[in-house]
């Protein structure tokens, strides 16, 4: 339907960035923990971050501490687990929680039922559990069914489906609810949101940024509710690098137009 959506323009003015990240800055790999972000890339979303006063989030399904590895030597704000865990720019962090007798017995329950599905794995976050069955596409069913199951017959709890993954997450999270949270504080607050996102877990991010007349781009085929589209993460970096040059270069003009005033008041 959305396949033939425009190429993101070069975006100027007052921006605030929210990326996630795997299959969007970093390519996906048959295992979670063979993700990295290259070096340069990393590089660059610093840059981008300075240029716009610190107004740039990582908002992932992952835990705020992988991203934080990910994301290595620099710290940005974060969204992590859908929204369930986030950092803001003065370092404090909210966090959503499960009782913790939800949580063992989920862990117990749900680590007997993936044994039997061999090549699946169940990935424990605290909060919420990812239930992978990447490397056991024929389980697929099986998998959603058993997730499912928890979902139905318990209030606090909601269904996340991915890419070859589904999750259990407290209920009410989503990447849309962390976005606008760091919307309404500084430095993001005032600055039209930008949200780069490749998944379905990214669609509530998409929501939130379009009812804020922010830009939304969808890496990747499928539907989405995204205006734009970049077809792949090596077509994110390149857009990156371009933006990021444009708004050095934006920068540069205004500092010396200021230099150029300066030296003229003062010449008077
Ligand atoms: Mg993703």
């Amino acid at each position: 339907m959305a396949e033939d959506l425009p190429v993101p323009p070069l975006l100027t003015g007052n921006l605030a960035f929210f990326f996630d990240l795997d299959g969007t800055l970093a390519e996906i790999k048959p295992h979670p923990d063979q993700v990295s972000i290259p070096p340069e890339v990393r590089a660059m979303l610093k840059r981008l971050s300075e240029l716009n006063d610190g107004a740039l989030a990582l908002i992932s399904g992952r835990s705020m501490k992988e991203l934080d590895n990910l994301s290595l030597p620099f710290r940005f704000p974060l969204a992590g687990v859908h929204g369930a865990e986030r950092r803001d720019i003065s370092e404090n962090t909210h966090l959503v929680t499960l009782p913790a007798e939800l949580v063992a017995t989920l862990q117990r329950d749900l680590e007997r039922e993936m044994a039997l599905m061999p090549g699946t794995e169940l990935e424990s976050k605290g909060m919420a559990f990812a239930l992978h069955y990447r490397q056991a596409p024929e389980f697929e069913t099986r998998i959603l069914e058993l997730a499912r199951t928890y979902v139905r017959h318990n209030t606090l709890l909601a269904l996340q489906p991915g890419k070859c993954v589904v999750e259990i997450k407290p209920k009410g999270i989503s990447k849309g609810a962390a976005i606008a949270a760091f919307m309404d504080e500084a430095p993001f607050a005032g600055r039209q949101p930008v949200f780069v996102g490749d998944d379905l877990t990214d669609e509530a991010g998409f929501e939130v940024v379009n009812q804020r007349g922010g830009v939304t781009i969808k890496v990747g085929k499928g539907d989405t509710i995204a205006q734009w589209r970049l077809q792949s993460v090596r077509e994110v970096h390149l857009w990156l690098e371009k933006l990021t040059l444009q708004q050095e270069q934006e920068k540069k003009h205004i500092t010396e137009r200021r230099e150029g005033y300066e030296s003229l008041s003062r010449s008077i």
